[in-house]
């Protein structure tokens, strides 16, 4: 089972995704890890990823598509995945479609988490309390030109999913067991079928 986590930033995607691994034994891929990871090594790239992560705008295409690209061919990623912050822009989920043709496999589910704009703003607060400030990029500013690229350049990816009739849109304002509950209905429907 292949399954793509869509929402903007502060939506739960994470969260929701470790649960999913846990529960179904499938790989949970997240972009954003993946660079921080980048990040902390110190790098010239990770140097280079941390200033555009800061101020809250996209990596490119080609950087993030050699990464995941690089982890679905691994075994790991043999039963299944969670992207998780990947595809952010129509570009990415082109390039995962081709992906996953030569490798005979598919998406089955895109799980929209729906969120109401406001409110990512105190749960990205309550994340930056939580995390000790871990996270360069959780702050009211940045935040507010994550939401602003979320919506030009990411929220146009829903409607290339629309026609692949795999869209599955979840109330993400509900309380995480809620969410989690909702999005295991939906799984555990489609493995029954
Ligand atoms: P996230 O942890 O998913 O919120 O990602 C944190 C940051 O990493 C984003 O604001 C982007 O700067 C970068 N990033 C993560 N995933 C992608 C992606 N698929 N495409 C471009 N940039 C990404």
């Amino acid at each position: 089972m292949n399954l793509i986590m869509f929402g903007p930033p502060g939506a739960g995607k994470g969260t929701q995704a470790r649960l999913i691994q846990d529960k179904y034994h499938i790989k949970q891929l997240s972009t954003g890890d993946m660079l921080r990871g980048e990040v902390a090594s110190g790098s010239d790239l990770g140097n280079r990823l941390k200033a555009i992560m800061d101020a809250g705008e996209l990596v490119s295409d080609e950087i993030i598509i050699e990464l995941i690209a690089n982890c679905i061919s691994e075994p790991e990623c043999e039963k299944g995945f969670i992207l998780d912050g990947f595809p952010r822009t129509v570009g990415q989920a082109e390039a995962l479609d081709n992906m996953l043709q030569h490798m005979a496999r598919k998406i089955d589910h895109v799980i929209v988490l729906e969120v109401d704009e406001d409110a990512l703003i105190d749960r990205i607060r309550t994340r930056a309390e939580q995390t000790g400030g871990q996270r360069s990029d959780d702050n009211a500013e940045t935040l507010k030109n994550r939401l602003k690229v979320y919506n030009d350049q990411t929220a146009p990816v829903l409607p290339y999913y629309e026609n692949h009739g795999v869209l599955r849109h979840i109330d993400g304002m509900q309380a995480i067991e809620e969410v989690t509950a909702l999005i295991d209905a939906i799984l555990d429907q489609a493995q029954a079928a």
